[in-house]
């Protein structure tokens, strides 16, 4: 071997020795870095678990002060004052908004952690929605929104669905819409019959959502620009679990909308039993 062989030899033995130690140095990072994850699964599985025991807890005195107000709004405490029975009613909203809050924290933490439980069954949407009802027209009447249900051609067939999920999207889709339009504006609900899928759509001529950020929307935790600003409270949860919800039905769910001209909300769930 001469002189040039043996030095280029050498060089090469160098840089195997340093991939050498290149890939070590590697195995060990990726050691490092698979501990650091299974360390934060850790601390996001405690977190869960935490969100969900604090929600859980908040529900049992919600439904009791949900139950008080009912209970005085009916009138079984004596009569009331239209000023007092207007606050009462102003509490009944706010708590009601809070358990919508602490029933969507719980959904998130069961999304995240996988831990769905559905319980499906086969039911009617119209009659699903006309059960919830009362409730929108409530908030609604004390912002003067309209609602307008849009049956259609009235009779449809049953959606195999989870009813308390559903309500939970009902919920979401139908304050939003009466929460982001304007004093006077309006909300129309309406039905649609499609080949597989029953459509429901929930239009409003509300805020709308600027063009550039709809593509964030249905993000954990997001909020639109106009949204923050028009001061509505809100926890931006509510679409990213209502659509989830319906993506676990089988179905989907999509918007149109038009910066201060309003947005419309679809979504389809499967008929119960497959129609030919
Ligand atoms: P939030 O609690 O903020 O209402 P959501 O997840 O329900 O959270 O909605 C996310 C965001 O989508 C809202 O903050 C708002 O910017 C926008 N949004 C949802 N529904 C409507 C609607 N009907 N009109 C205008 N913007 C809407």
């Amino acid at each position: 071997m001469n002189e040039e062989e043996t030095q280029k030899m050498e060089e090469v033995s160098k840089i195997s020795g340093e991939f050498d130690r290149m890939a070590k140095l590697l195995v060990e990072r990726d050691i490092e870095l698979s501990k650091a994850n299974d360390i934060l699964r850790e601390v996001d599985k405690v977190k869960s678990e935490f969100v969900s025991v604090v929600a859980h807890q908040l529900r049992t005195p919600l439904s009791a002060i949900k139950w008080i107000f009912n209970f005085l709004l009916e009138g079984n405490a004596g009569e009331m004052t239209e000023e007092q029975k207007g606050l009462l009613k102003k509490g009944y909203e706010s708590n009601e908004r809070m358990i919508s809050l602490v029933n969507d924290m719980l959904e998130v933490t069961r999304i995240e952690g996988g831990a769905l439980k559905y319980d499906f069954e086969s039911a009617h949407i119209e009659e699903m929605l006309n059960q919830s009802l009362v409730d929108y027209i409530g908030q609604a009447y004390s912002k003067h929104v309209t609602i307008v249900l849009d049956k259609g051609d009235g009779q449809f067939p049953p959606v195999k669905v989870d009813k308390k999920k559903i309500q939970m999207v009902f919920q979401n889709i139908i304050e939003n819409a009466i929460k982001y339009t304007n004093e006077g504006g309006s909300v129309i609900i309406s039905f649609k019959k499609g080949k597989d899928v029953m459509e429901t759509a929930v239009k409003d001529n509300g805020i709308g959502i600027p063009e550039a950020e709809q593509k964030n929307i249905f993000t954990k935790f997001y909020r639109a620009t106009n949204a923050t600003k028009s001061q509505t409270e809100g926890s931006g949860l509510g679409l990213f679990v209502a659509r989830s919800v319906i993506e676990k039905h089988g179905g989907k769910m999509w918007f149109e909308s038009n910066e201060n001209q309003g947005t419309t909300f679809h979504f389809t769930l499967p008929y119960a039993t497959p129609t030919f």
